[in-house]
């Protein structure tokens, strides 16, 4: 698949503001700086597509994007907020999980970690939840250009690891780079195969 058409559609504060849910949803999440617009943005071959949500005041709401007219991609904000306080902070992880387990038209969660980074635990917890709640996601390595071949392997095989001491099977893994444009075809060769089911 290649993306055509993308557009900023709407941003929500609740999940219950979201569009309505008539169409195939994937929904991308991260902590800040993980590379998320960039990656968004590389996806549908745009420059600035994301940066409406990295805009203040943006950054903690739902963000929904039109693909090709015929499924949203979804800029959610990141969890973990370090500067929020702890109150904010349990409200927020409430309203984020609230989404992801009741859209009832979310076909795919992309978690995506820095391959630079050893895995972090929030991060594991975090899909360790998911799985529990039975929201269906996949692992998105970003920035893997920084790396070389040999550290990337060795940082991948880590997290696979860790993922393993949790789960029987791993997720969906996928490799990528905005730089280098990195698993763009794999991930929407992803998408475009679950919108077909
Ligand atoms: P976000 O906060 O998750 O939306 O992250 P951004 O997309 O804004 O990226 C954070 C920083 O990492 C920016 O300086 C980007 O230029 C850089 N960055 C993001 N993706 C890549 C990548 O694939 N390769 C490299 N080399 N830099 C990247």
């Amino acid at each position: 698949m290649r993306i055509t058409e993308a557009s900023f559609l709407t941003s929500s504060a609740n999940p219950k503001d979201c569009p309505a849910p008539n169409k195939p949803e994937y929904a991308f999440i991260g902590r800040s700086n993980v590379g998320k617009s960039s990656l968004l943005n590389m996806l549908c071959n745009r420059r600035k597509l994301a940066k409406i949500s990295g805009t203040p005041g943006k950054t903690r709401l739902i963000n929904h994007f039109l693909i090709n007219n015929s499924w949203y991609m979804v800029d959610l904000p990141g969890y973990g907020y370090a500067k929020l306080s702890k109150s904010e902070r349990e409200k927020f992880k409430k309203m984020i999980e609230g989404y992801l387990t009741e859209r009832t038209n979310l076909s795919n969660l992309f978690v995506l970690v820095d391959s630079r980074h050893a895995p972090i635990q929030a991060d594991l917890d975090f899909m360790q939840n998911m799985g529990v709640k039975g929201v269906p996601f996949a692992v998105v390595f970003t920035k893997t250009d920084k790396l070389k071949p040999a550290q990337l392997e060795e940082n991948t095989a880590k997290y696979k690891e860790r993922l393993l001491e949790d789960w029987e099977e791993l997720p969906p893994i996928f490799l990528t780079s905005s730089t280098t444009r990195q698993g763009q075809d794999e991930l929407l060769s992803y998408i475009e195969k679950i919108n077909k089911n």
